[in-house]
């Protein structure tokens, strides 16, 4: 079955609005712009009290899936990274974006970016040359004055930085957790006892100085990422609990399908691997995570798609590259989560610039026999030809591989070695090679990685997003708004809301001390005294309170409190004393 995301669905099922999310979020505490008492700085977002607990309660229900139920280890490393790892990473040479300067007005701007914009293409993966081309053939021009704009360069999105006071050591601002990861794996490795697969995961800031953000939390200069570092044996990319998913349903935009304009494809797990759509059990298990943990937060499949990377936006050593993107009504579908098989790219290049060993040794189950080749020294030729010397040429010959000395000496009848900058020719009279079986118990392999790579603040837009919830209810006899926060209540950042009817007197005594009880017994509690119950049942909806109790006259002679249930708007009288375990009752069933 192919299905489509049609936009019809989008605008009458969600009344998705970005505008009003702002406008909530900027008024109530959870999103606030940075810096904003010196005008600003755009790139960068303060996250209110709400946001801040929103998003820590995002960031415990990441772990529980990835620490707690995978077993996954968490590390926690330094942002700033030294120049030479991040050489090593080729992010020195490559993490840049392509850059112009509008001739007129002086602004710059991401140029791929821009011709996305005006010319409507997607030009991911596109050379500079390549996007110079399409300004001329698009006529595309600066977005601020409509000027000419300059050729493309390359700008390099990391900030820069000096490590220590004397200026002779040059680091980076992170732009990525997973460095972190990569750069330990020798002690991972050993914390693992050498066994694989083994996964680790880290969160936490990373910067980009992105060109010119105007997008919000979609677009930060330091945002906060969760990544796991799947290690595993390049052979062996089986998944324990892949027959738990087999049969699951996923939606995947296959890079085949984008290139020939089809809609994205509706299959089970084990159709996409059958298919080789996928390449791999262990990425389509985590795909299955990836979009499990976003469902547990509150967005839902139906505005989540997996779009597998084309061709061009593929880094040349990944194996296989899927993104979960989130659809929204003023940015499209946006990139929330990147998931790579990266194979062995990351350790082998921080092998070789390090020079250290970064792989592990594979005791095999039972240990192989292998036939291999030897080399056999003449002793008495090479004696004769180079005499004191001849040891010292032995032991560098049995260092080298036999099979390149042979092969050289079948093709150009010689080889060469340099001992001491001297040159010695050996021939073939000076060798032979023997052909002799070894028992080996094991190997040395580099693992390659699975990385899912999660943008945790675009998620948080996601949330806030699809989590707005509008409806219009008679009150009364009039029509009444009421607009909010359909927070899943494990991740509402306030569980309880708690009212006295009156500010004064017995009623707000009694409230305070079942504030304080929740309290005591781990729920966030707003307490709010102001205003009519209505504006109050209001403001706590807003913020998607998932239960409010007041405390009325009435309590006064029954013991009991009025429980209000943000969604069904239902209310039930609870005894104070049962009060703890009503509300501990109604969070564990939908935890
Ligand atoms: P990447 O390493 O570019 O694949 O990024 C991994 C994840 O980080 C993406 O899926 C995004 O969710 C997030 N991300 C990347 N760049 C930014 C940014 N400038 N602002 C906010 N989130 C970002």
């Amino acid at each position: 079955m192919i299905i489509g995301y049609d936009d019809y669905y989008f605008k009458e099922v969600f009344s998705l609005n970005h505008d009003k999310i702002v406008n909530i979020s900027t008024k109530r505490g959870f999103l606030w712009p940075s810096f904003e008492i010196y005008s600003g700085v755009a790139g960068f977002t303060d996250y209110g009290p709400l946001g801040a607990m929103l998003k820590s309660n995002v960031i415990e229900k990441w772990r529980k899936i990835y620490v707690v139920n995978e077993g996954f280890y968490e590390i926690e490393s330094p942002s700033v990274t030294p120049e030479e790892v991040l050489i090593a990473s080729g992010h020195v040479s490559n993490f840049t974006d392509p850059m112009v300067q509008c001739l007129e007005c002086k602004d710059v701007f991401r140029l791929d970016h821009i011709v996305e914009e005006q010319a409507n293409l997607s030009v991911d993966g596109y050379t500079n040359n390549e996007l110079d081309k399409i300004v001329v053939e698009k006529n595309v021009k600066c977005p601020i004055c409509g000027a000419k704009l300059s050729e493309a360069w390359n700008f390099n999105l990391m900030f820069r930085t000096n490590i220590g006071p004397k200026r002779n050591k040059s680091g980076y601002m992170r732009p990525e957790t997973a460095q972190g990861i990569f750069i330990m794996f020798k002690r991972l490795s050993r914390f693992f006892k050498n066994k694989l697969p083994f996964g680790v995961v880290q969160l936490g800031k990373a910067y980009r100085n992105e060109i010119s953000p105007r997008q919000g939390v979609i677009r930060l200069r330091e945002f906060t990422q969760a990544e796991a570092e799947i290690f595993v044996h390049p052979e062996d990319k089986t998944h324990p609990k892949f027959n738990e998913i087999a049969n699951e349903f996923f939606v995947l935009y296959s890079a085949k399908n984008q290139s020939e304009n089809k809609e994205a494809l509706t299959l089970t797990a084990q159709v996409a691997l059958d298919k080789k759509i996928v390449a791999n059990e262990i990425l389509i298990y985590e795909i299955y995570l990836a979009k499990k943990f976003l469902n547990e937060i509150g967005i839902p499949d139906n505005v989540l798609r997996i779009r597998q990377h084309l061709q061009n936006e593929m880094a040349h050593y990944a194996n296989d590259s899927w993104d979960v993107e989130l659809k929204t009504d003023k940015y499209g579908w946006v990139e929330i989560i990147g998931i790579a098989d990266r194979g062995d790219y990351d350790l082998s290049a921080h092998s070789k610039h390090s020079k250290e060993d970064l792989n592990v040794y594979i005791e095999y189950d039972e240990a192989k026999t292998i036939k291999k080749t030897v080399v056999k020294p003449n002793m008495k030729e090479l004696g004769k030809k180079f005499r004191k010397n001849s040891s010292k040429i032995i032991e560098v010959l049995s260092n080298i591989d036999p099979l390149k000395i042979k092969e050289e000496l079948e093709n150009n009848d010689i080889y060469k070695i340099t001992l001491d900058s001297t040159n010695f020719n050996i021939e073939k009279g000076d060798l032979s090679f023997d052909e002799v079986e070894d028992e080996v118990k094991g190997e040395k392999i580099v693992p390659h990685v699975i990385e899912p790579s999660f943008g945790i603040d675009r998620i948080i837009y996601g949330l806030l997003l699809h989590s707005f919830n509008s409806i219009t209810l008679k009150e009364d006899g009039k029509d009444k708004v009421k607009d909010y926060f359909k927070f899943t209540p494990s991740i509402s950042p306030i569980k309880v809301a708690v009212f006295p009817l009156m500010k004064k007197g017995k009623l707000p005594e009694i409230a305070n001390d079942i504030k304080d009880s929740l309290r005591f017994n781990g729920f966030t509690v707003e307490y709010d005294s102001s205003g009519t119950i209505g504006r109050r049942y209001a403001r706590s909806d807003e913020i998607g309170v998932p239960l409010a109790v007041t405390v009325d006259f009435d309590t006064l002679n029954d013991n009991c409190v009025t429980v209000r249930n943000r969604d069904s708007e239902k209310q039930e009288r609870i005894k104070i004393t049962e009060l703890n375990s009503y509300i501990e009752n109604f969070y564990k069933m939908l935890m």
